[in-house]
């Protein structure tokens, strides 16, 4: 039978019985194949050696690897945030000067009904701020100072960069003790004392502690509201070690 396809199959064209190659010749010498089982395994050991010992990047002592999804967004150690929606603020100031998120706001109001009733007086002194905001504060300060961008980020972070930003962190100072506000001193206060006892009652924790992982100076008075799962996330996403 004559293929429609024969054409394009040259071998058809050939008798069935010649298509079959000839048999190779047995081989009587086996060592180059020996040589090749032999010689993979070194050179696949010589290449680990070669790799193990070779230079590599380490991080400088004392400093954690960053993880790969934080390396690229801290900006001298800060991370960035979106700004709240007005809509989403609320006041916790009667003169209305300081705002929250309002999941923050009713949290911390209710904190600071908890603590009056115990003699303690939370004074919400900074809360919610734009990135208009943060930009004055970080450069203006920087220029009054004649700070570095390092040295002026150990204490405030760049525009874009703050907790303040999402409306779920606050300074908070000790209505009885004014003079220790924004200061290291305020850990000496009532108010302080009484944070570390019950703020995680109502979600609220130290962004700052003493040597955290970020490498920010310890700041006794910035809280942050952790007790949705929006706050959560913005806080703890991508976070390991912070
Ligand atoms: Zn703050």
């Amino acid at each position: 039978m004559v293929s429609r396809r024969s054409g394009l199959h040259p071998v058809d064209d050939i008798p069935e019985a010649r298509r079959q190659s000839p048999l190779r010749p047995a081989t009587t010498n086996p060592s180059p194949r020996r040589w090749v089982w032999f010689g993979v395994p070194v050179l696949g050991i010589g290449a680990v050696l070669v790799w193990w010992f070779s230079p590599r990047a380490t991080p400088p002592l004392g400093m954690p690897e960053p993880t790969p999804a934080e390396q690229p967004q801290a900006l001298l150690g800060h991370f960035p945030y979106p700004e709240a929606r007005a809509e989403d603020l609320q006041a916790v100031t009667a003169d209305g000067r300081v705002k929250l998120h309002r999941e923050a706001a009713q949290a911390f109001l209710a904190m600071q009904s908890a603590a009056r009733a115990e003699g303690v007086i939370l004074v919400p002194l900074s809360g919610f701020r734009s990135y208009q905001e943060q930009q004055s504060l970080f450069y203006d300060v920087k220029a009054e100072r004649g700070q570095q961008v390092a040295e002026r980020a150990q204490v405030s972070a760049p525009p874009g960069y703050s907790e303040h930003h999402t409306g779920y962190a606050l300074d908070i100072g000790d209505g009885q003790q004014p003079g220790t506000h924004i200061e290291l001193s305020f850990e000496q206060t009532a108010a302080f004392r009484w944070l570390q006892k019950r703020a995680a009652q109502f979600h609220f924790e130290l962004s700052f502690p003493p040597n955290n992982a970020q490498g920010i100076s310890y700041e006794p008075w910035h809280w942050r509201f952790v007790g949705s799962p929006t706050s959560l996330e913005l806080f703890y996403r991508a976070r390991q070690g912070s």
